[in-house]
């Protein structure tokens, strides 16, 4: 097989021939045909999660079909077209675990962080961990939902019942989950970076009823926001744009430092939260939903050996909607 691979933290990735790994008992080994391109890459390239495993095959957006099936897994065949998430295991048994918070789990490991990941030919997955995605739709189309899709899907049940809803930046995830919102009936409310047309009219293209910059007003105070963007200043922003008892959820896995603000932004129970990982029921939940929504995801897609461009026009902000490497 070959992979892009992490050999040390804050380097490019390397085309690396690798031996063919062979699944173990519950594993499955996967042929990729595309892996989404998340910010959460960038976030283990550059060293900012806590833990990393080095060398690491990032990439946790992962569409492909089973071309071997290890002992013990069933209800999977060879052939079958399957997704992988960034949540690639769990140890079942912890507290969190036992009561349904999964995401939460002790002993986790994560695809393209502690396990290797769909920058390559081909990955090991754990079989318990993989969503069966059926043969409609593109496997491009498909790989975004598997982060920015699912982390935006549970974002946005966290923040609840909120009719007129807030985007602070509105990348690959949002740009998925204001056409969800939408159809939901909500109000979407994008912030992008200020000064940004580009990706104002793009998210007004996907049904939002106001765009403007992270440091606008919105012209209505807003029932709930989410976070996108890995920037803390965003947090202090957010409070002020919703009403008493407005929620704001924190989306990404890694942000800059929040900047003190006033406690009268957070006062009249006003909430602050953060979201982490994914459950399989999320991911259950958002892929049997989707179809039905008819989603447009807008894909730029790079060859898997110009996977460093990708993260670094992810990095720039160069394209709208979601990077994909086509294997
Ligand atoms: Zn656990
Ligand atoms: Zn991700």
């Amino acid at each position: 097989m070959h992979a892009m691979v992490l050999h040390a933290l804050r380097t490019p990735l390397e085309w690396t021939e690798l031996p063919d790994p062979r699944p173990g008992p519950g594993q499955i080994r996967l042929q990729v045909s595309v892996c989404g391109v998340c910010r959460t890459d960038l976030h283990v390239v550059d060293g900012e999660l806590p833990d990393p495993r080095i060398p690491i095959i990032p990439g946790h957006e992962i569409v492909g079909r089973i071309d071997l099936v290890g002992d013990g897994v069933d209800g999977l065949r060879v052939g079958e077209r399957v997704g992988v998430p960034w949540l690639g295991h769990t140890d079942g048994v912890c507290p969190y675990c036992v009561s349904g918070e999964e995401n939460l789990c002790d002993h986790p490991l994560f695809t393209g962080f502690t396990r290797d990941g769909g920058y390559a030919s081909h990955v090991i997955a754990d079989a318990r961990f993989t969503f069966p995605l059926g043969d409609v739709g593109e496997d491009s189309a498909l790989a975004p939902l598997l982060c920015a899709g699912l982390i935006g899907w549970r974002s946005l049940r966290i923040a609840g019942a909120a009719k007129r809803i807030g985007m602070y930046g509105f990348g690959a995830a949002a740009h998925i989950l204001a056409q969800v919102a939408v159809w939901q009936g909500r109000q979407v409310y994008a912030f992008t970076r200020p000064g940004d047309a580009t990706s104002k009219a793009f998210a007004c293209s996907l049904g939002a009823v106001w765009a403007g910059g992270s440091d606008d007003t919105p012209p209505a105070p807003l029932d709930a926001a989410i976070i996108f963007a890995p920037v803390g200043d965003l947090v202090p922003a957010a409070l002020r744009a919703v009403r008493k008892g407005g929620r704001v959820v924190c989306a990404g896995i890694h942000m800059s430092d929040i900047p003190s603000f006033p406690y009268s932004i957070l006062w009249e129970e006003r909430q602050l939260v953060s979201v982490a990982n994914l459950t399989r029921l999320d991911g259950l939940d958002f892929l049997t939903l989707a179809p039905s929504i008819g989603i447009k995801v807008k894909t730029t897609p790079y060859a898997l050996k110009d996977a460093n461009q990708a993260l670094a026009d992810l990095r720039a902000g160069r394209f709208e909607g979601a990077a994909v490497l086509t294997i």
